[in-house]
């Protein structure tokens, strides 16, 4: 063990006689703290460059980040303008079909979703859409009671109104539209419903009668033959009978009324109701 005293270190002399002058230890330290000071300076030096290496990363990175933020900003303003156009073109359609359905006077009967008016309060247009989406839905399954569309193949070759009478050559009211079709052509139900009844009648020969929903009946007249009993359940596009020339018929061709809460309305409508919202539904059930 090295003891010092004065300026001089010396071993223990019990154990050995070397001395050791102090400056050998002096220049040691020197030299030591020299080089230590060196590798400091080296290291610092370094340290400094990884400094400056690091900072220009950090100003490239919020340099980037920003350009992220601009390129975020910039899609969900380009997401808000195409969810905007979605919600567009949704109003459209919804109030297309409420135009269908003011047009077959059934305001009353889709009232009460008809008059939950999107106006008042602002929606963000997600919620908006949502709603306009759901909204249309009901509407399509609401009309899906309703007699809509063709009974037979055809064309229509006298309409609903006044009209010359084939028969008598007067002034007469024709409460339905004639679909000229072949001989024996099937004729199938508008709606799914109940057979209210069928027989036969001078006017309109065979002919069934069917009770829908929501005050609706649907008359098929101057059959060939029908094929349903009174108080059947048919679903729509069941077949009830075939096209014939029975009652007072020039020819054959099917005689197709439809009547609400006893009055008679344009069928010639309904036809074409379904084909519009047709086109509506094909969108919606889209997506
Ligand atoms: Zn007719």
């Amino acid at each position: 063990m090295l003891w010092t005293k004065g300026w001089y270190l010396r071993p223990n002399p019990k154990k050995s006689n070397i001395k050791i002058k102090p400056s050998y230890l002096l220049w040691f330290a020197l030299f030591f703290l020299g080089g230590l000071n060196l590798f400091l300076f080296w290291q610092n030096l370094h340290l400094k460059e990884e400094i400056v290496s690091l900072k220009r990363q950090i100003v490239t990175l919020e340099l980037r980040e920003k350009e992220l933020e601009t390129q975020l900003d910039q899609l969900e303003k380009e997401n808000e303008e195409l969810l905007q156009q979605a919600v567009g073109a949704l109003r459209k359609r919804t109030s297309y079909v409420e135009k269908i359905i003011r047009q077959l006077g059934l305001s009353r009967h889709f009232g009460a979703l008809h008059k939950k008016a999107l106006g008042g309060p602002y929606l963000p247009p997600q919620k908006e859409y949502e709603i306009l989406l759901e909204k249309i839905a009901t509407y399509i399954s609401k009309f899906e009671k309703v007699p809509l569309g063709k009974p037979c193949r055809g064309y229509i070759s006298s309409y609903y109104g006044y009209r010359r009478d084939p028969f008598t050559g007067r002034r007469a009211f024709h409460a339905g539209v004639d679909i000229v079709a072949r001989y024996g052509a099937p004729v199938r139900a508008t709606a799914d419903g109940v057979v209210y009844r069928v027989g036969y009648s001078r006017g309109l020969g065979r002919y069934v009668k069917i009770k829908h929903r929501h005050g609706f009946m649907t008359v098929y007249g101057h059959l060939r033959k029908y094929v349903v009993k009174r108080g059947e359940r048919v679903r729509k596009g069941d077949i009830i009978g075939y096209v014939g020339n029975t009652g007072r018929s020039t020819g054959p061709h099917l005689h197709y009324e439809i009547r609400r809460w006893g009055r008679s309305l344009n069928p010639l409508r309904f036809i074409r109701a379904e084909r519009r919202l047709a086109k509506v539904a094909k969108v919606v059930s889209a997506r």
